[in-house]
């Protein structure tokens, strides 16, 4: 007899991790049990292979890939992916025109990021769904500005890319970064409810509630 689950915050998808290319980046992929669709936060450089045999050994197909920013190792494979799946990527807004074509890092001389064209600009608030479940946009600027975290409120679920480490933060001090910024990002996240599972773009896991910090952050003080 089926148990009837539905006054319990059930995740209504299966997470799968991966840690990806050369800056470890966590790659996670959301699979709806029922439907079988899927989703891809941030398909990292040197991803393309796991995902792909992961989605097959589990008859799903990919409807949609989220970029958590704009960087080469969040980025990555999205573009190839994309076109293979017929997956759409979504970014946010202001990012675009940059990753509508490809891009060379700094961090990594020689490799180039094929471009990722975005059919789904997000904004703050936006709700979008993966794997038929629906999440909100919360634009957190500063580590990059075209920065979000993918917020399950069911499940109580963040994705806060580089926004948010278990014990520390983002940098800073990239072109497109702004301490400021970041500092009243960090403080909004740290006004969800404590209990809220933080999975982030490197490291491992944590909970809002675990990172009190967040709510005074040791940058930018406005010193
Ligand atoms: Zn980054
Ligand atoms: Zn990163």
């Amino acid at each position: 007899m089926p148990t009837d689950d539905r006054n319990s915050p059930v995740t209504p998808f299966t997470l799968q991790q991966f840690i990806c290319g050369p800056v470890r980046t966590n790659v996670y992929v959301l699979i709806n049990p029922e439907t079988r669709e899927a989703a891809v936060v941030d398909p990292a450089p040197e991803s393309r292979t796991a995902i792909e045999r992961f989605l097959a050994s589990n008859r799903a197909s990919l409807t949609t890939i989220v970029l958590t920013h704009r960087h080469f190792d969040h980025v990555g494979e999205a573009g190839p992916i994309a076109e293979a799946t017929g997956a759409s990527i979504a970014a946010h807004a202001s990012d675009v025109d940059y990753l509508s074509v490809p891009q060379r890092t700094r961090f990594m001389p020689g490799y180039v990021n094929p471009a990722a064209p975005v059919r789904v600009p997000l904004v703050d608030g936006d709700v979008i769904n993966l794997a038929g479940t629906p999440f909100v946009v919360m634009h957190t600027p500063g580590h990059s500005g075209g920065a979000i975290c993918l917020l399950h409120d069911v499940s109580a679920t963040l994705f806060s890319g580089d926004t948010l480490f278990a014990g520390t933060f983002g940098r800073y001090d990239l072109p497109d970064s702004d301490a400021p910024a970041l500092r009243s990002s960090l403080i909004r996240l740290a006004g969800l409810p404590g209990g809220t599972r933080v999975l982030p773009g490197h490291g491992r896991e944590t909970t809002i509630g675990a990172e009190g910090w967040a709510a005074d952050p040791p940058l930018y003080r406005g010193l």
